[in-house]
This record gives structure tokens, sequence and C-alpha cells, in this order.
């Protein structure tokens, strides 16, 4: 079986778990024809970049399984391509599971049993894994054993059984809920960060070219300064783009017609969407510019706190619009100045004396 071959099977086999692909195939198709599939079509995150050359060259010197790999960041920034382009780099096949399918031990010990030499596994959503799932990790990881149980009561007895070397690549938007025992035991630890403008219209040119958009460079820039930072964004906006100058503007996709195309999702000029924009008002407006706990300000708007901690605020915090503080969330005078809203007096009295460097929260444990 060819390389290509290996990577659709293992691309569609029933191995792929992830919720959010289950409900939206047509994107997860798009995604796919989008994905960069070599380490020199993947535009920015630089530094990762070199970092993984130099380590897939050396484990290939040595002919060695790639050292076990974390991404952590949130979601669409890249962390699924690069496993993606990893395996293919090292020509070895891949597998990707997630932390919420694997609900029991043997979940995991099965995947491991049938892994080949050198192979790759992927586990998304990493810090989803049920505690007894990852204690399984953590021997197959170091000494590629896996120590499992055999009988119950007083004639149960713990049996090491020799698996083949394999790479785990595993990803997460919740760095901090992923304990030492398993973060120590990733070989590299990487962040991916927001994309600039810049790079994001690299991706976008790329990705119009490959829908056969004929995309003039200042539209791809209006889209990518209205993606958040994210490829993923900036691909679905494209797509909607492409729908709109198709239907309204005879296939003529120039800077007006793109401007045009985006108001109507509306997305804003920093690329806030509705919800970006509700949540920011809430602080802003009902709670005087906080603080405001994290989950009374999710239930304000009725989203689960979790969604507003991986999706929506990690932007709103990049782009300088609220801060963490030991209080609780914080709307900036950016903020205020955005939605057009003159702060309560007192509001800036709080706010900007509990703020916290930015840096001291990427890191912190406690996230709420
Ligand atoms: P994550 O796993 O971090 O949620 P993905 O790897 O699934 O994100 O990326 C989402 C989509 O964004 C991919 O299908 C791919 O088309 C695009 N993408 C992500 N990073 C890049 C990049 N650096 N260059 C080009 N396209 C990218």
């Amino acid at each position: 079986m060819s390389k290509e071959e290996i990577d659709e099977n293992s691309l569609q086999s029933d191995d792929i778990v992830n919720s959010e692909d289950m409900v939206n195939s047509e994107a997860r198709d798009d995604e796919h024809s989008l994905r960069p599939k070599a380490l020199n079509d993947f535009q920015g995150q630089e530094r990762i970049l070199e970092n993984l050359q130099i380590s897939i060259e050396a484990a290939q010197g040595r002919g060695e399984p790639l050292d076990h790999h974390l991404f952590y960041g949130p979601p669409g920034l890249g962390k699924t391509t690069l496993a993606n382009i990893i395996s293919r780099e090292m020509d070895v096949s891949l597998r990707l599971t997630s932390g919420p399918a694997l609900e029991r031990a043997g979940d995991l010990a099965a995947i491991l049993t049938n892994l080949k030499e050198n192979d790759i596994l992927f586990i998304d959503e990493i810090h989803r894994l049920p505690r007894t799932v990852e204690e399984i990790l953590y021997p197959a990881m170091e000494d590629f054993a896996l120590d499992i149980i055999i009988g119950q009561g007083p004639a149960a007895r713990s049996v090491s059984l020799k698996m083949p070397p394999f790479t785990l690549i595993g990803a997460t938007t919740r760095f901090s809920l992923i304990g030492s025992p398993l973060r120590d035991r990733f070989g590299s630890v990487y962040r991916l960060d927001f994309y600039e403008p810049e790079t994001l219209t690299r991706i976008v040119k790329r990705a119009a070219g490959l829908l056969e958009v004929n995309l003039p460079e200042d539209a791809a820039y209006e889209i990518a300064k209205r993606s958040r930072g994210t490829p993923r964004v900036a691909n679905r906006i494209l797509r909607r783009v492409r729908d709109f100058t198709q239907v309204r503007n005879h296939g003529l996709t120039d800077l007006e017609a793109t401007k045009t195309a985006i108001n109507l999702l509306d997305i804003d000029d920093i690329g806030l969407e509705e919800i970006d924009r509700r949540l920011l008002k809430m602080l802003c407006t009902d709670f005087s510019g906080g603080p405001t706990g994290l989950s009374t300000l999710s239930a304000a708007i009725t989203e689960e706190t979790d969604t507003v901690l991986e999706v929506y605020e990690p932007f709103l915090i990049k782009e300088g619009l609220i801060q963490r503080t030991p209080r609780g969330r914080v709307a900036t005078e950016k903020a205020f100045k955005h939605l057009k809203i003159t702060p309560a007096k007192h509001t800036s009295q709080i706010t900007f004396a509990d703020i916290e460097p930015a840096d001291t929260k990427q890191h912190s444990n406690s996230e709420e």
C-alpha cells in the first residue's frame, strides 16, 4: 500500500473520533483538501517548524521513532495539521483518536496493541482522557510497555507486555489541565500562537488557489484581518465569500464584495462575531466592566464555561479587550472604545488596578 493510501485509510477509518468533525462533515472534507501536507506548505509558527524539522531529521537519521510531542493552543491553529504533516515527513502511518472517545483503559490498550513500529498515535483533546486511561499511557510512552491487570480480587496480577516503539502526539486547548506525570513524558511541548494577518493572508491565498478562487491581495488581507488570527476561521470565511461572489457578484471576488460578504456574516472589523460582542457588551454594561467570574459571565451569555474559556476568551485576551485577574474577568479600555460604550466612573478604577501582566496568565493553573 502506498503512503498516500495509508494516509487516506487512516484518515477515513473509524479511528477518527472528533465530535466537532462528526457534526460537520462538509467542513471536514474541505479541511482535508485545504490542509497543508508538508512542512514547507505550513505557514507561520516558524520556531515550531524549525524544531520539528530538526527532530524529524535526527530521528530518521537514527532510524528511531520521533519523540512524543504535545501541541497546545486555541482550536483551529494547526495542531491536527502538524500531526498529519509529521506522519508524512516520517513516512509512517497515523492513527487518530480523542480523549473523550477513550472511555475505558481497554479502549486505549486495543489501539496501542494494534500500532506498528514507529506509527504515530494522535490523541486530540488529550486533557479529557479519564485518569484510568491516562495511566495506561505512562509505561507505554516511557518503556513501550503495556501494563495490564489480569483477573480480579486476590488473584489479580499485573502483566507487562512489550509493544513496538511509537510516537504519541497529543493536542489540547487546555494545557493547564494536563498533569505533570503526563506532561513530563512528552519530549517536546509546543504552544501554537494566533497568526499575524500577513501570515494568514498567505494561508488564505493558498486556500483560494486550491478552491480556484481568483482572490486579489487586498481581499485576501481583508479576510485575514477578520479571521481571529485562526486559519480554520480564515478558510471558513473564504468559503462564504466564494459563495457570496458566485451568487451575487458574477464570481468576481474583489475587495468590495469580500467586505460585503464578511459584513453579512456579522463579523466586525477586528474579527469579532456576534457572540464575542455579546460577551464583551455584557461585561462592559451589565457587570460594569468587571471583575466578573467566568461562570457568571458564561451563564449570562448562556454558553458553557469551557467554550468561553477555550474558544472565545483567548482571542479577546490576545486582542487586549479583556484581562484575567485574580478576581475575575475585566473589560479593558480598548473594549469600551471598541463597543463605543462610556465606562461608568467606578469601573475604570476597579479595572486597571486589578490587571496582571499578560504573560503570567498564559501558564496559570487557575483558569477560573
Ligand atoms: P487544530 O487541530 O489546532 O484545531 P487544524 O490542524 O485542524 O487545527 O487546522 C484547521 C484548518 O486550518 C486545517 O484544515 C488547515 O486547512 C488550516 N490550517 C491550520 N494551520 C495552518 C497553517 N499553518 N497553514 C495553512 N493552513 C493551516
